[in-house]
């Protein structure tokens, strides 16, 4: 079996889960509990992963909430400033091709009196395909915006957006940015003052860590971010997000935002090199093949591990039926909890037809040359099976 859908989650790193082992044997005090030492050298872990997790991002450790994941992170951010700050206006801004852990928050607050505005992104013909301009940021920026909600890297084409310039653009015009960066930290640089943002939103299990943890960046320097907690009972984290804290996911966390910017400038090249090597494979084994999404290169457009590809005349999800041993994933219906074919691929104006016959290849640390030229065959047979079956039922 071969695993190609790490933007959808990843394996956990073995170092990552040496780092964890511990904390559920031997150091499993509940770090609430600071009068016993188990307690306390629960909390000094915890205290460390948020040191080193801050410094990662170029926060300090009093910006790092920590949540179960950068769904709940989304939704504090979102419905925190709105709950909290209505005063300063009801006008929202995001993009439509955020994921839908930002639109259901928004659509939610939608029905509830607040007016949403979803910019468009360039489409398909674009080399930027996938990439919000900026200047729409600055256009549709009016006296009653709360928030621009903008996301750093996109889930399903990789499309890397120029958030230094939406904060720059946020900032002059006195608005806060909320930054769902969830495909991005561990992939690439992330600054949180480079970027401008007041809110950031990331997630362990999508850079080699474990499921149900995840964090918010909330700005504490000037100007203060002030925002409405939305889980509340022991008061942990400032009063903003209660619950006994996950010490080993925690520390699981930190020890893999750590690996990965270790590796970060090498990994990027060689993930780069394995998506070249598997795009220009398949476009010498198959007709018809269409790249969703920013060009290639230059590597500010799009996340390294990322292609999306359709094959035209073929069904995605009939596609991935054929190969059950390469995990994959397709913007076709059905093949998430999600009915919808991609709201994302729909939005960049590709025919539906196409967009029903995508499939998103996410790399990763654990892929190798050899997965990659395996799977260029079993795609490239799997489309000729389809298409010569669908020639066939057609006479
Ligand atoms: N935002 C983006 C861009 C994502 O790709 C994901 C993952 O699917 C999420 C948010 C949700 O993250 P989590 O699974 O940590 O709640």
């Amino acid at each position: 079996r071969i695993y190609m859908d790490n933007h959808a989650t990843t394996r956990v790193d073995p170092r990552v889960v040496d780092a964890m082992l511990p904390y559920f044997t031997e150091l499993y005090g509940n770090p609430g509990s600071v009068s016993h030492s188990f307690g306390s050298e629960a909390m000094e872990a915890v205290d460390r992963a948020r040191a080193s997790l801050a410094a990662a991002v170029g926060a300090s450790p009093r910006e790092i909430i920590f949540t179960s994941g950068a769904t709940e992170s989304n939704n504090l951010a979102i419905r925190g400033v709105t709950e909290r700050q209505r005063r300063r206006g009801d006008h929202l801004i995001s993009v439509v091709t955020e994921h839908k852990a930002v639109l259901d928050p928004l659509e939610r607050l939608g029905r509830r009196g607040f007016e949403v505005s979803l910019l468009e992104v360039a489409g398909a013909g674009s080399p930027q395909m996938g990439i919000l301009d900026p200047q729409q940021v600055s256009d549709a920026i009016r006296d009653d915006t709360v928030l621009v909600s903008v996301m750093l890297a996109n889930n399903e084409v990789g499309a890397i957006h120029p958030l230094a310039e939406v904060g720059r653009i946020c900032k002059e015009q006195g608005v806060l940015l909320h930054c769902d960066a969830t495909q991005a930290v561990g992939k690439m640089n992330v600054n949180v003052e480079a970027l401008q943002v007041d809110l950031m939103s990331f997630s362990s299990h999508k850079l080699y860590g474990p499921k149900g943890v995840g964090a918010l960046y909330v700005r504490r320097r000037q100007p203060h971010v002030r925002l409405q907690s939305q889980i509340d009972g022991g008061g942990q984290e400032g009063g903003l997000r209660s619950g006994t804290l996950n010490v080993p996911g925690i520390v699981g966390f930190a020890r893999a935002v750590e690996l990965c910017l270790d590796e970060l400038p090498s990994e990027r090249a060689r993930l780069a090199a394995l998506r070249q090597r598997l795009y220009d494979g398949l476009r010498n084994r198959v007709e018809k093949l269409t790249l969703n999404g920013p060009v290639l290169d230059p590597l500010d457009f799009r996340l390294p591990g990322n292609l999306n590809l359709s094959f035209a005349d073929v069904d995605g999800e009939a596609l991935m039926m054929k190969m059950r041993q390469l995990a994959v994933s397709s913007g076709s219906a059905c093949t998430s909890a999600n009915p919808e074919p991609s709201h994302v691929l729909r939005a960049l104006g590709i025919d539906e037809d196409l967009v029903r016959a995508s499939l998103r290849f996410g790399l990763g640390r654990f892929n190798t040359e050899e997965d990659v030229d395996v799977a260029i065959e079993t795609v490239a047979t799997a489309v000729e099976r389809l298409r010569r079956l669908g020639q066939s039922s057609q006479k």
